[in-house]
């Protein structure tokens, strides 16, 4: 059995009147990929949003039902919203690497939550860009700023400066969609190596690419999980017509 690193159960978000998500219950399971699909709007960044409460930053949004990550609800008022992002982080689509150099990205979180021995950092620096396949081309330049990287080389450093913290869990919001094929292979060879150790969950509109890296996914259709199962069977022996219906490119 496959351990539940975090669960929602009945989920519902609005945006003002507007209702976002339905009733979401889904497992997400430990040190697996877990592949959100469904057509534009259909609700994934929102729901990958509630996975560490990045929605709380946008105005009007209620939330209700329960996001339990080992077992406790995220959004208790005991929990700290910042250990909370230190343990579930977020990869976005755009790269978005700081103005600063190469290392202090990566040295950035460690910093925020008090690593200041810079033997400690270095340590980290090099741990974080190896694991994000980044090293062998940056260990040379790492004073050099962020932004002189390419494209794909910056959405490398986004994923070394997420896990830099040791998350436990790591959010992907189409994480390859700006990037080139060469680029999208190797974060996604990237992605099956960083899921040894972390439970992944990634949006992705590319069908192809959720059964290339997922475990388990999930079919979302106007704010409602339509269908949840792995991968394989969700792909090749879809249970519900509106999933088969997409997947089978009828749609969407
Ligand atoms: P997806 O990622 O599947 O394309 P989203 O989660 O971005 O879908 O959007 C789901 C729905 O919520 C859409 O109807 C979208 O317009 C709406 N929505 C998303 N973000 C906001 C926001 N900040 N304010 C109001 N509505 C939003
Ligand atoms: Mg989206």
């Amino acid at each position: 059995m496959e351990k539940k690193k975090m669960e929602t159960i009945n989920l519902n978000l609005w945006y003002g009147d507007k209702q976002a998500l339905y009733d979401i219950t889904m497992p997400i399971y430990e040190k697996k990929i877990t592949a959100l699909i469904g057509p534009s709007g259909c609700g994934k960044s929102t729901f990958l949003r509630c996975l560490n409460r990045l929605n709380d930053l946008i105005p009007n949004v209620r939330i209700e039902g329960k996001v339990l990550l080992d077992n406790k609800n995220i959004y208790d008022e005991d929990v700290d919203v910042y250990d909370l992002r230190k343990r579930v982080g977020m990869v976005f689509q755009k790269p978005n690497p700081f103005a600063m150099s190469i290392y202090d990205n990566v040295a950035f979180g460690p910093r925020i939550h008090g690593v200041r021995d810079k033997k400690e950092l270095d340590k980290i620096v090099e741990w974080a860009l190896k694991k994000a396949a980044l090293w062998d081309e940056v260990k040379d330049e790492l004073d050099k700023n962020a932004f002189a990287l390419s494209g794909g080389q910056q959405q490398r450093l986004c994923i070394a400066r997420a896990i830099a913290v040791k998350p436990e869990v790591l959010l992907m919001d189409e994480p390859t969609s700006a990037l080139d094929p060469i680029s999208t292979q190797k974060i996604e060879e990237l992605m099956i190596e960083l899921a040894k150790d972390y439970t992944i969950v990634v949006v992705t509109h590319n069908m192809q690419q959720a059964s290339r890296v997922s475990d388990y996914t999930a079919f979302f259709l106007m704010g409602k999980l339509i269908e949840f199962d792995k991968t394989d069977e969700l792909f090749l022996n879809p249970k519900k017509k509106e999933t088969d219906d997409y997947i089978s490119g009828r749609f969407g």
